[in-house]
């Protein structure tokens, strides 16, 4: 480097880090989820402030035996839901880790349809140690699929990214291949409950059946809200021969607005 280019590099570099210096005092970085400038500068992975970070919740006990669901404080634990009551799931048993509030649901937009990986990124780190006990140790990590015209159009699947968060990213338990959704229907969120167990009829097959035949499966979601996809998924594996289904979410509406 001659000492022209040194001045000129030298130069450069003192021009980009005073824009740099520019733009963070003009433009403040702002949290991804509530629009608010940040205080500190720098140093975090991701834009996101104290208080929307506090508004990531943990469910309330007592929960539903089977499926997880907040039940009314008082409850004795180990209660069934009324839904459980009235219709036994095909999966044993569903755990949440998070509430599923404004605060959450846009932080799952935000990676769901924004492509803001690094979002997923702090949830991650707070669902660490949330995982419940047994659900690593199930045969086979399935992540509720999408289908294959959805997933080219978002060129990922979510629930496939929280499973490598949950359980490791070169977890070999983790499959994709197995379950397969075969109908591209409208999304459950935008049906009403009735319309959703009819959306997702048949909507989903296996591959390889044979693999499955005593096995335990650990499904994963984003959000469990009727339940619907997860009991459609589970029933899909049981009838071809898995002897147990777990299902774990990211997300679960509360039992009251929180
Ligand atoms: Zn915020
Ligand atoms: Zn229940």
């Amino acid at each position: 480097m001659n000492r022209l280019q040194r001045m000129l590099y030298g130069a450069n570099r003192r021009g980009a880090a005073l824009v740099a210096g520019a733009a963070e005092i003009l433009l403040p970085r702002r949290c991804v989820v509530c629009g608010r400038p940040l205080l500190e500068r720098g140093g975090q992975a991701v834009d996101l402030c104290d208080s929307c970070l506090e508004r990531i919740l943990p469910l309330r006990k007592p929960l539903c035996r089977i499926c997880g669901r907040e039940m009314p404080q008082g409850t004795g634990a180990g209660n069934l839901c009324g839904n459980c009551l009235h219709t036994r799931p095909s999966f044993t048993l569903c755990r949440s880790l998070f509430v599923y509030n404004e605060t959450l649901r846009r932080i799952i937009l935000k990676f769901k349809f924004q492509r803001r990986l690094e979002v997923l990124k702090v949830i991650l780190e707070l669902a660490g140690e949330r995982v419940p006990e047994g659900f690593a140790e199930c045969d086979f990590i399935v992540p509720v699929p999408l289908h294959k015209k959805r997933l080219q159009k978002r060129g990922y699947n979510q629930s496939l990214l929280l499973a490598q968060g949950f359980f490791g990213y070169d977890n070999d338990k983790i499959v994709v291949k197995l379950l397969e959704r075969t109908k591209n229907t409208p999304p459950q969120s935008t049906l009403d409950r009735r319309k959703r167990a009819k959306n997702l009829r048949n909507m989903f097959c296996i591959r390889q059946p044979e693999l499955l035949l005593n096995k335990r499966v650990c499904l994963v979601d984003d959000i469990y809200t009727t339940g619907a996809t997860l009991e459609e998924c589970s029933k899909t594996l049981v009838k071809s021969g898995a002897c147990e289904v777990f299902s774990l979410t990211l997300g679960r509406t509360p039992l009251e607005k929180r």
